[in-house]
């Protein structure tokens, strides 16, 4: 480790100077860290699956499984795992480096929101799980549909994968204050309070093994939210263990003729 720090010469030019040179060496020093850091988790994320998918190989190779569709069902589900991971690795570093490409568009996210109802069903009906959707349109907006059918995905699959059967989870769109309001409300195990501030963040689960076996790659909200941000929206949770979670995104609405 280098100490780049210069001393602080005082209130001269001098020391303006220093105390600039310090800040800067200081958000590398940062920006190090956390590359560090990210580098590590992936490591650790792609490791899981890879584990996995060693175990059958030998395991066939030895003779010990015999080849059975089941078998190489799992052997599949272990390499779309780890493409996702990539995937989703590569939209977030695009995202937030400010280069993940927008084709933006006028269009009725009120629409998007049925569109995306009308997607999830045969997921939703799956897993046992009531799905409907309450859109109040027109809701004008002005962003990459795409980009933001991928967030509405996200919120919806999450909802759905976190809800036992016989429970509900309900799409709403509305307009509010000059923007267009999504909710994502699900009744399903919720979310702990002291985990709410950590939901964004990558890679994290508040069950990891389970959560792993839904094949999540712990990334779907942080691209979700650097979509979001990018589209001068705001996302937040709200959850209650036992009872469910709300997941609120808002986007500015375009005014009529602008
Ligand atoms: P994953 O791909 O693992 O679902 P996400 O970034 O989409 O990753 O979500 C991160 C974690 O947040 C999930 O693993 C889960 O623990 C929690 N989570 C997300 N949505 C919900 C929800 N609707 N209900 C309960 N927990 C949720």
């Amino acid at each position: 480790h280098l100490d780049t720090r210069v001393p602080n010469g005082g209130r001269d030019e001098v020391g303006q100077l220093s105390a600039s040179f310090n800040r800067m060496a200081q958000a590398l020093e940062e920006a190090e860290q956390a590359q560090r850091r990210l580098v590590a988790s992936v490591a650790h994320e792609l490791r899981t699956p890879l584990s996995n998918l060693l175990g059958y190989l030998e395991a066939l190779q030895d003779g010990v499984v015999p080849p059975s569709r089941e078998l190489f069902g799992s052997l599949h589900d272990e390499v779309l795992l780890q493409r996702r991971i990539l995937d989703d690795l590569q939209d977030l570093t695009l995202a937030e480096s400010g280069h993940l490409a927008y084709r933006r568009t006028g269009f009725d996210l009120a629409e998007l929101v049925e569109t995306s109802r009308v997607a999830h069903l045969a997921v939703a009906e799956a897993a046992g799980v009531a799905l409907s959707a309450e859109a109040v349109g027109p809701l004008p907006v002005h962003g990459d549909q795409d980009r933001l059918r991928q967030v509405l995905g996200n919120l919806a699959t999450n909802a759905l994968r976190y809800t036992d059967p016989g429970g509900h989870v309900v799409l709403r769109a509305f307009p509010a204050d000059g923007h267009a309001v999504v909710e994502v409300r699900d009744t399903g195990c919720g979310i702990a309070e002291e985990d709410l501030p950590f939901v964004f963040q990558r890679f994290w689960r508040a069950d990891p093994a389970r959560d792993r076996e839904t094949g999540g790659s712990g990334l779907g909200l942080t691209i979700a939210r650097q979509i979001v941000l990018d589209h001068a929206g705001t996302i937040e949770v709200s959850s209650t263990p036992g009872v469910g979670s709300t997941f609120r995104v808002t986007f500015p609405l375009v005014e009529a003729g602008s």
